[in-house]
Formats: C-alpha cells, sequence, structure tokens
C-alpha cells in the first residue's frame, strides 16, 4: 500500500516524541495522533525534575551543552530551557522537626526543568526529521488485522482512519487505547487519586531550590503534601495536593494554607497557576505488547515513569519497531529491557505494592507520633537519594536505627510500628 506508514504513534509527549525522532533517525516513516491543540502546552500536572540519582530506572542522567545525555541507555535528547538545581530534601512533621537528606559533597538531587520547551525541543527534531504530526485528533479506536494496524481518528467532528504498519500507544496513564486493543486484560487497577499543582507567588521562608514534604493531619488528613521550587522567582513555589473524586485536592487548599503550621509562609501568597490530573494506579504491564501493537510510557506502568523513563520507553520502542519490521522479534526484547529499567516491575508486583503500601507514614501515625520518630533525626543529614521507593524506605531504615530508644521511650508506639508495618524490629 502506497500510503501505509510505518509507524502510528498515539501521544505526543514525552515518551510518543522520543519514539518518533528515534524511529525517524532511523528511516521509518512515521506519523504522530495528539489530541491537544499545541504540543508544547501542558495543562496536566507534572512537578518536571529530571532525578540525578545513579541507577536510578537503571540510568544516571547528565546534563550538559543544552543536551540531556542518557549515559547507560546510551543516547542524549536536546534540552533548551531552564533548569534550577534541587540540592536539599527535607521531610517535616508536624511540629517542624525535620529529616535531612542532601549529598555530602553539594551534588543535587535533581533538576527542574521546563517540560514544554523540552517537548518543543524534540518536536523540532522531529519535523526536521519528516514526521507527520496530526494535532487536535483523538485516536478512539481502531484493529489489528495481522498485516497492519487500523486506527479510529476523531477530529473537530469528522472522522477518519489511518492505517501502519505497527500502532505505538504513548497514551499516558489512563490507559483507555491500550485497553481498546486488549492489553488491559487481567490488569489491576488501585485507585484513581487526583492530583492539583498550585503554583504560587509572594510565599515566605521556603529554602530555595529544596524539595520539602510535610507529614501529618496537621496539613493533610491522608497523604503528604508536597513544596517543591518553581522555576521562577525564589519566592514562587508549586504545592502538591492530593484528593480522590469525593474529596478533591483543593478541598484541602484553605486548610494548608490558612490553618496549617505553613500558614505564615503562605500569609501574602498569590495563586499564579493550577493544574490538575487524574491518574489511573494500573498495575504495570509485564507484556506491554500484543501483535502489531505496543504501549510505552505511563500507559503501561505502574503510575508513573516519570519523563526520563517515558523518553527511555521512546527510545527502545523504536528501535524494537524497526526490528520487528526487519523480522525479528524487537517487542520481545523491548518487555526483557522494560521489565528491568523500573522499580515497579522488578521482582513480584505485590511485594512492590506491600513495601510501597508499608513504608507510607500517612495516615497510620498520628501527629504526636511522627513528631517523636522524626525528632529522633534532627540535625543529621542523610545521604539519600530523590526516588520516590528509595527515600521513604531511607526514612524508616534510619528511624529503626533507633529502635531500643523506641522501645523504651514509646513502647506503644514501637508495638504499633511492629504490628502495623512489619518493619525489621
Ligand atoms: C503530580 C505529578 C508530578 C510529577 N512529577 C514529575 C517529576 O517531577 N519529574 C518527572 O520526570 N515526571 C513527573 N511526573 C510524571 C510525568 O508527568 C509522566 O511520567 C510523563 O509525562 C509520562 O510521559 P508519557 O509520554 O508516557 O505520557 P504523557 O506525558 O501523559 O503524554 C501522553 C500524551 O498523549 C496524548 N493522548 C492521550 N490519549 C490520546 C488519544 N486517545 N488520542 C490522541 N492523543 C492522546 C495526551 O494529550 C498527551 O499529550 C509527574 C506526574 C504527576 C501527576
Amino acid at each position: 500500500m502506497k500510503n501505509l506508514f510505518d509507524l502510528v504513534i498515539v501521544g505526543a509527549g514525552p515518551a510518543g516524541l522520543m519514539t518518533a525522532k528515534t524511529a525517524a533517525e532511523m528511516g521509518l516513516k512515521v506519523v504522530i495522533i495528539e489530541k491537544k491543540r499545541d504540543i508544547n502546552k501542558i495543562r496536566r500536572a507534572c512537578c518536571a525534575q529530571f532525578v540525578m540519582d545513579n541507577g536510578y530506572e537503571n540510568e544516571s542522567l547528565q546534563i550538559q551543552d543544552n543536551k540531556v545525555i542518557f549515559t547507560r541507555n546510551n543516547f542524549s535528547i536536546p534540552y533548551t530551557g531552564r533548569l534550577k538545581k534541587v540540592v536539599n530534601n527535607y521531610h517535616y512533621s508536624p511540629n517542624g522537626h525535620r529529616i535531612h537528606f542532601a549529598h555530602s559533597d553539594g551534588r543535587p538531587f535533581a533538576f527542574k526543568f521546563d517540560k514544554e520547551q523540552l517537548l518543543q525541543d524534540l518536536w523540532e527534531d522531529c519535523e526536521r526529521l519528516g514526521v507527520e504530526l496530526r494535532l487536535e485528533t483523538l485516536a478512539y479506536g481502531g484493529k489489528d488485522t495481522g498485516n497492519s494496524v487500523k486506527l479510529d481518528l476523531k477530529s473537530k467532528g469528522k472522522t477518519s482512519t489511518i492505517e501502519a504498519k505497527k500502532l505505538v500507544i504513548a497514551e499516558g496513564a489512563n490507559a483507555k487505547l491500550t485497553d481498546t486493543f486488549g492489553l488491559n486484560n487481567g490488569r489491576g487497577l488501585f485507585g484513581t487519586p487526583f492530583v492539583l499543582i498550585y503554583t504560587i507567588g509572594n510565599t515566605y521562608g521556603f529554602e530555595p531550590g529544596s524539595w520539602n514534604q510535610y507529614y501529618g493531619r496537621a496539613y493533610h488528613p491522608y497523604g503528604e503534601i508536597i513544596v517543591a521550587p518553581s522555576l521562577e522567582e525564589n519566592d514562587t513555589i508549586e504545592l502538591t495536593i492530593i484528593g480522590n473524586k469525593q474529596l478533591l485536592p483543593e478541598t484541602f487548599y484553605e486548610g494548608i494554607t490558612k490553618n496549617s503550621p505553613l500558614r505564615e509562609n503562605f500569609a501574602n501568597s498569590q495563586i499564579v497557576d493550577k493544574q490538575g490530573c487524574s491518574l489511573r494506579s494500573y498495575a504495570p504491564l509485564k507484556k506491554p505488547y500484543l501483535g502489531n501493537v505496543i504501549t510505552i510510557g505511563d500507559s503501561a506502568a505502574h503510575v508513573e515513569v516519570i519523563v526520563q523513563g517515558a523518553l527511555m520507553c521512546g527510545y527502545h520502542a523504536a528501535r524494537a519497531i524497526k526490528d520487528e519490521l526487519q523480522g525479528k522479534n524487537g517487542f520481545e526484547e523491548y518487555t526483557v529491557w522494560w521489565n528491568d529499567a523500573f522499580d515497579f516491575n522488578r521482582g513480584e508486583f505485590n511485594d512492590f505494592i506491600s513495601l510501597y503500601g508499608s513504608l507510607t507514614m500517612m495516615p497510620k501515625y498520628t501527629d504526636d507520633e511522627l513528631d517523636y520518630l522524626f525528632s529522633l533525626l534532627v540535625g543529621k543529614v542523610l545521604n539519600g537519594n530523590f526516588s520516590q521507593f528509595e527515600v521513604p524506605k531511607k526514612v524508616w531504615n534510619s528511624i529503626l536505627e533507633y529502635k531500643g530508644q523506641i522501645e523504651t521511650e514509646r513502647p506503644l508506639l514501637f508495638e504499633k510500628i511492629k504490628k502495623i508495618d512489619n518493619l525489621k524490629l
């Protein structure tokens, strides 16, 4: 067929654009379908930080000369946007006892970046390489015919069909098309949290370039809240609040900014922007492909691969497609890489979930208990990392170095930790 594309990609986020760029560099004929009007306008909540931990997602990033370099996966992407270092990582109890993570050599844990610019830079490479882009177009259905994939599209009230030899679904966390193509069969769904990130100007007292997590009912009834840097002036921060369909995150905004221990920090502040999302928290796909279709990035994951993981997925998926088109088993090779690269894929997923659950301190401990536990570590600097899986593990391991003291001073709390968290006491 003359007009058959080698590859159609659904989604122009980091995973989809990286697939397109890599596939086009290898000479494939590629089209991207994106429902948004502008690729580089982001309305979906994202803290947009590169995690710089050595070995995180089996990678060690370097950022230099307008490039983000993936030193282990052996590729780089252009990035011409702003960056802000994140050097200190603090965890606060309701009374302000603080657990402090930092690298002893002052190296940043993370870099805040401009996600809109990152997508723009990737798209400029795609455009130069001849990738076709259909904006304001929703992919809503389709089928794998065996020889090719037919994808149903809707744009400005009109429907059409596009055909390609292979389909990469890079649609993000809600995984709807992934479901349509049969890839969600038997996949567990754990819940649908709602998240809001407020960008707030004219705040007071937050350390510039620091990442801060606040624990306790003094702030939120069941989850941590996060204060992270923005790319703007130092007094403009990003406040992340979690909620759900019944109790939307905005329900908690007033309490945090007017009545919590942070009220002074927000006394004269103004909301500059607000971005939200709902996240369907699925179990990750052990086998993310079926026939001519592969699903990558957040759509195949447990909640998030984060941007650097999405870029890696795109890079490997494009190479897998090229191999498949040459009769090799590219999808299987991708799957081996996928299952090894991400924490949530390693070992048994149920072990991961129970470990992750046991590490979260909210809402299991009272504010008084959190104050006591955090006070044990005041004045120490823990040499930790930024990974959302590793940090809670390190918080607990550091607290449990004082288990003798906890048992003597707070026997009931000691029993509670043993019972609830079954941690190695
Ligand atoms: C609160 C929060 C904080 C975060 N913080 C960070 C962070 O600090 N650092 C970090 O790196 N990551 C962070 N992330 C995660 C990051 O946003 C995602 O992991 C990443 O964007 C996933 O990329 P993706 O390409 O797989 O999907 P997405 O970025 O979601 O892109 C999917 C694209 O597909 C399009 N699309 C979807 N369905 C269709 C359809 N049917 N037809 C056409 N187009 C479609 C969407 O419009 C979108 O453009 C955060 C996320 C949240 C929610």
